[in-house]
């Protein structure tokens, strides 16, 4: 049964690379990497009840087990070439495999990724995804490279995937509301929460320009507080200036917009400084690839991530709303 599934994912899956020398069906995979280029390598476990909610469709997962993977290699400037899956499930049905991969193998065609092995196990539901791509020696985005001085941008919009978690709560005070908003506006939400897009474009486009580059997964300041960690600096960040799409605009008044923007997780956007010489031209190179960008905020000497609102009081996140720090 068990080798069934496998050569079910094994013609579902149909990236076919040169590179691939041997792929999945022996003990290991043979791959053969560019003369001239660095391995970026990165691995990350979706656990049922933890990174996603149960009754998350199976070909949704299995998008967002890929894309969560690509966005760290998006956030490192690599460009993505194989991958491992390691599955672990419950009962293994074919149903569900052949969902998940359904939405595994849509994103890896999207960017030419081959699927070159895995380890299919028993067990209560967990998807383990490794993925490796290129990227020319030296040249990987990093997170300790910002200076003081540095632009801060992010791509895309914020706050929509945590938004999205919040309309699929039934529990949630907020839920009156939400359900009686137009459905459009909810499911452009939630599509963020599930089919989350890895920003691998603009990560390539960031290379030898962005000088530190993270992608946004448990939130922005969270994230912007691992560069300000890295990096030994300070940042400061305006929240006006926070993107948001026009679903959480019209779901959301502004403090409770601003903690979905400034906290909330699986947004997947890259957020990266930039030197003031190169902050002129960054939001139109983005902007070519069909990739917004905005400018959020600015690295200072010091430490810790600080979030300011529009009379320069400091914005503090509480667990249900802000403490203003004047
Ligand atoms: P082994 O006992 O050597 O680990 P397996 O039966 O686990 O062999 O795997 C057989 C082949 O199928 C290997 O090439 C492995 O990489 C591949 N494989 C197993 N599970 C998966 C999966 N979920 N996705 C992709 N390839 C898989
Ligand atoms: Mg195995």
């Amino acid at each position: 049964m068990e080798f069934d599934l496998i050569e079910l994912i094994r013609t579902r899956c149909t990236v076919a690379r040169a590179d691939v020398r041997l792929g999945i069906g022996d003990d290991a995979a043979v791959l053969a990497v560019p003369p001239g280029h660095e391995l970026a390598v990165s691995t990350d476990t979706l656990v049922a009840g933890v990174h996603f909610p149960p009754g998350t469709a199976a070909c949704d997962l299995g998008w967002k087990a890929l894309a969560v993977n690509l966005s760290d290699l998006a956030a490192m400037g690599a460009t993505p070439a194989w991958s491992l899956l390691a599955l672990t499930l419950p009962d293994a049905t074919r149903e569900f495999v052949d969902g998940f991969i359904d939405g595994y193998a849509e994103l890896a065609a999207q960017h030419g990724v081959a699927l070159v092995g895995g380890d299919t196990t028993r067990g209560p539901l967990a998807i383990g995804v490794t993925v490796l791509g290129f990227v020319a020696p030296g040249r990987a985005l990093r997170r300790d490279g910002a200076q003081p001085g540095d632009v801060v941008y992010v791509t895309g919009t914020l706050g929509d995937a945590a938004a999205g978690l919040r309309c699929l709560d039934r529990r949630d005070a907020h839920a009156h509301a939400l359900f009686n908003a137009p459905p459009d506006t909810r499911e452009a939400l939630v599509e963020r929460l599930n089919r989350p897009t890895p920003r691998i474009a603009a990560g390539s486009a960031l290379r030898g320009v962005a000088s530190a580059c993270i992608d946004v997964s448990d939130g922005l300041l969270a994230d912007l507080g691992h560069i300000a960690e890295r990096s030994g600096v300070g940042i400061e960040i305006d929240a006006d200036a926070l993107p948001a799409s026009s679903a959480l605009l019209a779901l959301f008044e502004r403090d409770e917009r601003l903690v979905l923007q400034a906290t909330g997780g699986d947004d997947y956007e890259l957020a990266f400084c930039v030197p003031p010489a190169r902050a002129g031209d960054v939001q139109r190179d983005l902007a070519r690839l069909g990739c917004g960008a905005t400018r959020i905020g600015r690295v200072i000497a010091g430490e810790r991530v600080r979030l300011f609102d529009r009379d320069g009081s400091e914005l503090v996140p509480e667990r249900s709303g802000w403490d203003h720090f004047g």
